[in-house]
């Protein structure tokens, strides 16, 4: 039996892989009859769910592909907690301008002021805006290199932290790094110069990093390639998580106790 026009049309866009557009077909057929729309109209607004469906669907892969520990977005900080931070400057890294030209993001300061935060923030920023963003701690990037590197797959692990768009590297200086660790986390950052941003989180300031590597000509080396072209916040303060937490000791404990 011949097949209708309708029916081939349907088929046409199954079989280029476009389900969404073929699913919406009657909908869009009998509004675009009822409201005498035009060829180009009816068939920009066919195309347009496929394209939207797409796009949705790429942006929940690079979502889970990004590994971020939580989906903190930039709502979700309290900037009058933390004065140290310069609010305007976060506000317009989230716009993404810094990756143009590869530029790196250093967030330094004591555990609990929000380094993770802002850098999962700006992460799901460069993922909502298209991009690949890879979130690790630099403590996980070092154990999976040497594991690579005993199944000889180190150069494709390398390559792996050389695609996304943004990598974050996370608390750097919590755990001293042995010399080869220090090597392996060089390479990625060389590599990645000049192609590709990083965020980076640490507790050290730079002028302690020698101490995390033990070996002060990578240390320098590093700093060398981070801090070319580079933003810096150096933030100072509480930790959130004990500030919220002497609150809530100050809100439990009787009115007129002396150590309120
Ligand atoms: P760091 O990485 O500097 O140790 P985190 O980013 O992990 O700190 O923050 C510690 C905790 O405090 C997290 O639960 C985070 O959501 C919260 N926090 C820190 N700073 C802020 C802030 N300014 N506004 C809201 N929550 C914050
Ligand atoms: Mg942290």
């Amino acid at each position: 039996m011949k097949q209708s026009t309708y029916q081939q049309l349907r088929s046409h866009l199954a079989y280029l892989g476009l389900p969404a557009a073929a699913e919406a077909l009657p909908t869009h057929l009998d509004h675009a009859r009822q409201h005498n729309i035009g060829h180009t109209q009816f068939l920009e607004g066919l195309l347009r769910v496929e394209v939207e469906t797409t796009e949705q669907r790429r942006w929940e892969t690079r979502l889970k592909l990004a590994n971020f520990p939580t989906r903190w977005q930039l709502g979700d900080f309290d900037f009058s907690a933390q004065p140290s931070i310069d609010e305007k400057l976060v506000r317009e890294l989230v716009t993404g301008g810094y990756l143009a030209d590869a530029t790196n993001v250093l967030f330094i300061g004591p555990p609990g002021v929000g380094k993770t935060m802002l850098a999962v923030i700006l992460g799901r920023a460069a993922v909502d805006t298209g991009h690949k963003v890879y979130y690790t701690t630099a403590a996980d990037l070092a154990a999976r290199c040497r594991k690579a590197a005993l199944q000889g797959k180190w150069a494709r692990t390398i390559r792996f932290f050389n695609t996304p768009k943004v990598l974050i590297i996370d608390e750097l200086g919590y755990l001293p790094m042995p010399a080869e660790d220090a090597a392996t986390l060089f390479q990625v950052i060389s590599r990645r110069y000049g192609k590709g941003s990083i965020i980076l989180t640490t507790n050290l300031g730079v002028a302690s990093w020698g101490e995390i590597f033990s070996d002060h000509t990578i240390a320098a080396a590093m700093l060398d390639r981070l801090l070319h072209k580079s933003v810096v916040f150096n933030i100072t303060g509480d930790s959130y998580r004990l500030r919220s937490y002497q609150a809530q000791a100050r809100k439990q404990r009787p009115k007129g106790d002396p150590l309120t």
